[in-house]
């Protein structure tokens, strides 16, 4: 039989997912940072097939039929579409457009928003974070105030990715303070980590761990601080994970 010239094979999936993985303009980054460009469906397509391919080879390294055994046949795709689609869908997409704005003028209070639900994955162990966030935003006269559902979408985009708690409430905050300019602004996460309950020290659910950043006066004035904090509180009670 003729051998089909190497220009003419068609090129295996993982190629295609390092072609463009190499491509300077969209190199590989760090676990919770966006990738420089959103990837397209052909690119996310392609990179499911890709993983599915190396999940394929950890079940047979691990010893596990999956050719056989009907609970794990399936598994190699469906992990390979959870991690693009879900888990880290938020680097491979843009953030949440925040285009409408309410005005806040003589607007001279705090608002608290929350409990966010926060589910994501720890970069350390890829096991499930699950907990809640609270925002607090003190606007500024001439600044911008973004509908309240907004708030918990900020939130998902940089949950759905591999995550460090004390990174994501920066990132949040960051990004909050930068496209809605208040005059101060508050995250504060508390979230169970799979990785302490599930493994380790098989740790209680009710262990939990709290982090926080401050922005302008939510960092400067302590008045404002211990009102956020007392807000927090009241609002955690209610939403326990
Ligand atoms: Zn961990």
């Amino acid at each position: 039989m003729p051998v089909t010239p190497p220009s003419e094979r068609p090129e295996p999936v993982m190629d295609n997912v390092l072609s463009y993985a190499r491509r300077p303009a969209n190199p590989a980054v760090a676990a919770n940072r966006d990738l420089e460009t959103p990837l397209t469906v052909e690119q996310r397509s392609a990179m499911i097939d890709a993983v599915a391919v190396k999940m394929t080879e950890v079940l047979d390294i691990l010893r596990i039929d999956h050719r056989e055994d009907p609970n794990t046949r399936d598994t190699p795709r469906r992990v390979a579409k959870m991690y693009v689609e879900e888990l880290l869908a938020g680097r491979f997409s843009a953030p949440p457009k925040i285009t409408e704005f309410a005005t806040t003028q003589n607007f001279d209070e705090l608002i608290v928003t929350g409990p966010i639900e926060v589910r994501t994955t720890c970069a350390h162990h890829l096991m499930p974070i699950y907990g809640t966030a609270i925002v607090g935003i003190m606007p500024s006269a001439d600044g911008r105030l973004i509908g309240l559902s907004k708030y918990d979408r900020v939130v998902q985009h940089f949950a759905r990715r591999f995550q460090v708690q004390e990174e994501l409430v920066n990132q949040i905050g960051e990004y909050l303070v930068d496209v809605t300019k208040p005059r101060g602004l508050a995250v504060r996460i508390k979230a169970v980590h799979m990785c302490k309950t599930h493994r380790g020290v098989n740790a209680t659910h009710a262990s939990q761990m709290v982090s926080s950043a401050y922005f302008g006066e939510l960092k400067t004035n302590d008045r404002l601080k211990s009102e956020f904090l007392q807000e927090c509180l009241g609002l955690e009670r209610s939403g326990q994970p």
